[in-house]
């Protein structure tokens, strides 16, 4: 089969039924070969008899996936992304003006330039399948809809609704694209196929004439937002609602936006076009959205991966898991497997604890039945999926067992002991611990290699990543068995080695403790939390999350870590007076910040500074270095996780982790990312500025001061060759 297959035009009497079915690919996408072919066959319609053309998929979950996003990853310069619009635009303007009745019949995802090749058509005709996805995904990569897609939405469905969908990247079902005029029906997925053809029969036989589809507002209040008078007002809070969600850190949303507002009524299609693609260009030759473009595709690898090296491994099906301990985690941990479909056992100590665990599944799925994600029948068998039970019953049969009692490491030894007796040998064991050692844990196992950490974060529901912990005795199967399950769950894993904190507490503790520190040298917490929030990107800042986490989690952490990693960990003074405060943070209403009975956030307790000993604060340092001190602190731990101690294998495995399981700023592409933005050099030299004022737990780590030497990448760092050659003689790779 060749592109000419790929892309195929089937005669059906009057209609020409033009199939999509990218040959050696799983989804159909618009790379270059494809687009000129797609010109080729628009030629071949203008001179051919039929008098339409309906466009189908052949993939089964995917009309239209978009375009080829590794080709724009490959593109650098102005010059190349003008020849690709240029071109795009020539072809979908040449679909558009075709004689024929134009029809697509769309089943599955029709995203980003698949979207954009539809609102050249006629007609639009969806299937109700759950698998259709209409929509503009492009501002998630840092980019904008530039195949015409900012030009002809707001044309078919109007600005409100156009906005909506293109400054937020969303996608809608077909319902919902049938509701605001994006499709002209949305009919049984079965059906498709025959009812389009039907369509096109009957246009036929109306004459067969061209359609141009421009919206017409319904309502007083659709009609004012449409007029010269109500335009502006909506720009103006679309405006401000993307600087309220994006803090002004992606410029692409609020480049869209100006494409809208400069060309939406110009009569001219090709200059508006033209202004499209100024704008497109703008946007994707940032820093911003190559970043965007690369975490793409971290995520990408990661659906890919195995969590393990043997390409042999299979990981074992998992059908039921026990959840030992329904509190926090073990309700939150049943609540996602159930919504996945898997069965869960879950065990406690009294019907009381348990009811925590059920209540929590329950009010989450019913948040989701209150905002119509759901049904009350998917409500009841996402809840059916969960049983409990005091005893062991039922686990002869369970695949995985994940443990989340308290921690507590010779209860969780006793426990594990305890549960092997009454499982199956070959089921797979896992630990939520978020700061014990997975390797002693192991020692209450009689089948260590059966034994793996399973690190969720708090909220489960809410936190995408998951580390996968592998003691020294963990096996292949059993890495591989809890990578896959984390997937399966909607997780992204990344495979991590046993040590305190794992990856993401270890580079997290010293970014907190550098907070008290700087509260300690006179700054004050909001102006601290604010600085790391709006100026750097970070979702909350060191202080609030110290609440979020507990004050009393915290310190015992800090007091682990100083343990296992030394002097390296300085203590802050501060932790003793807040070790005797009843501060806990926002559990017990009271921390850093003041929180009300639900929870919510109020202002900073005054009250915090003289308690802990502190004067007002005086705020004496530069915002530079707060976010320096911070953010350098975790570059400095991140490269003796990487690579001195081994925790993870690559700068992106720190890089996902980080984005997924602390909010990094996904704009700047990771912590490592950024480090090497700054340049090694750059960054240990502050670090070493900062540690001769503020003391050795800034001095620059070996692994980080022997990049910074010749100033090389992280991202140029492997560790093949290294463990020979010791710490910093890394090999060369490139990424
Ligand atoms: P939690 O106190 O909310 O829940 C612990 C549950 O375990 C309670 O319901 C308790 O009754 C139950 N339990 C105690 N002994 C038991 C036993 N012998 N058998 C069965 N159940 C028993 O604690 P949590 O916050 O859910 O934390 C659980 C684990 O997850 C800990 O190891 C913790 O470090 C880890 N973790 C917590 C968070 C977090 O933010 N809370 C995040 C990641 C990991």
């Amino acid at each position: 089969m060749s592109i000419q297959e790929s892309l195929r035009i089937v005669p059906k009497g009057d209609i020409a039924l033009l199939e999509w079915d990218l040959f050696g690919e799983k989804v159909n996408k618009l790379s270059t070969p494809v687009m000129f072919r797609l010109r080729e066959v628009v030629e071949e319609l203008k001179k051919s008899s039929f008098k339409a053309v309906v466009m189908v998929s052949r993939k089964s979950k995917i009309f239209i996936a978009g375009a080829d996003i590794e080709e724009i990853k490959r593109i650098n310069t102005k010059e190349e992304f003008n020849k690709v619009l240029t071109q795009a635009h020539e072809i979908f303007n040449a679909l558009e003006d075709l004689p024929l009745v134009t029809i697509a019949a769309i089943n599955g995802a029709c995203l980003g330039g698949g979207c954009e090749m539809v609102l050249a058509c006629d007609y639009r005709i969806a299937s109700d399948s759950p698998d259709t996805k209409i929509g503009l995904p492009e501002v998630k990569l840092g980019i904008l809809p530039g195949f015409g897609g900012c030009v002809r939405l707001p044309r078919t469905v109007g600005l409100p609704a156009s906005l909506d969908i293109i400054l937020a990247g969303k996608a809608v079902d077909g319902r919902k694209a049938e509701k605001i005029g994006l499709v002209d029906a949305c009919v049984p997925a079965q059906q498709l196929e025959e009812r389009a053809l039907a369509w096109a029969r009957e246009k036929i036989a109306a004459g067969a004439k061209k359609r141009r589809k421009t919206y017409r507002p319904v309502g007083a209040m659709n009609k004012f937002m449409d007029s010269f008078l109500g335009r502006p007002v909506v720009f103006s809070q679309a405006k401000k609602g993307v600087l309220k969600e994006t803090k002004g850190f992606y410029p692409a949303p609020l480049k869209a936006l100006e494409v809208v507002s400069r060309t939406y009524g110009m009569s001219q299609r090709e200059r508006a076009l033209a202004i499209e693609a100024e704008c497109f260009i703008e946007v994707a030759t940032t820093a911003v959205s190559k970043n965007l473009i690369d975490l793409f595709y971290m995520m990408e690898a990661v659906k890919k991966q195995t969590g393990v090296e043997g390409k042999d491994v299979k990981p074992l099906p998992v059908q039921s898991i026990a959840v030992l301990g329904a509190g926090t985690m073990g309700g939150g941990i049943a609540q996602v497997a159930a919504d996945k479909g898997i069965l869960v056992r879950m065990k406690d100590i009294s019907n009381e604890q348990l009811a925590v665990g059920f209540r929590h599944a329950s009010e989450i799925f019913g948040k989701y039945l209150k905002r119509k994600r759901i049904t009350k029948y998917d409500f009841d068998a996402k809840m059916s999926r969960i049983s409990g039970t005091l005893d062991y019953s039922g686990f002869q049969q369970m695949d995985v067992v994940i443990e989340a009692i308290i921690e507590d490491m010779n209860l969780k030894k006793k426990v594990i002991a305890e549960t092997v007796k009454h499982l199956n040998p070959e089921c797979i064991f896992a630990t939520n611990t978020s700061s014990l050692s997975v390797t002693e844990m192991a020692e209450a196992h009689p089948h260590p290699e059966n034994f793996v950490g399973m690190h969720f974060f708090n909220p489960v529901d809410k936190m995408p990543l998951v580390e996968v912990i592998r003691g020294p005795k963990t096996s292949d199967v059993a890495t591989a068995t809890i990578f896959e399950l984390s997937k399966r769950m909607g997780k992204t894993p990344v495979v991590v080695q046993d040590g305190p904190g794992f990856l993401v507490n270890r580079l997290l503790m010293p970014y907190m403790i550098e907070a008290m520190f700087l509260m300690q040298d006179g700054m004050a917490i909001d102006v601290v939390d604010r600085w790391y929030t709006h100026k750097f990107g970070m979702p909350m800042g060191p202080f609030r999350l110290m609440d979020e986490v507990g004050l009393d989690v915290c310190i015992k952490v800090v007091k682990i870590f100083h343990k296992s990693l030394g002097d390296r960990i300085e203590v802050p003074k501060l932790i003793t007076a807040l070790n005797e405060s009843s501060r806990k943070g926002k559990k017990n209403g009271r921390g850093f910040y003041l929180y009300d009975a639900k929870g919510q956030q109020l202002s900073v307790d005054r009250a915090v500074y003289g308690e802990l000993g502190l004067g007002a604060p005086t705020n004496p340092l530069t915002e530079k270095e707060c976010l320096e001190r911070g953010v350098f602190t975790m570059i400095n731990e991140a490269s003796l996780a990487l690579i001195e101690d081994r925790i993870v294998q690559t700068p992106q495995d720190v890089d996902l982790a980080m984005i997924m399981g602390t909010g990094f700023p996904p704009f700047r592409g990771g912590l490592l990312k950024y480090a090497d933005a700054l340049g090694t050099q750059y960054v240990a030299q502050e670090l070493e500025l900062y540690a001769s004022k503020c003391g050795s737990r800034l001095r620059p780590a070996q692994p980080l001061a022997n990049l910074a030497k010749t100033n090389r990448k992280f991202y140029a760092t492997s560790h093949k060759g290294g463990v020979e050659n010791g710490v910093g003689a890394q090999a060369e790779r490139g990424v």
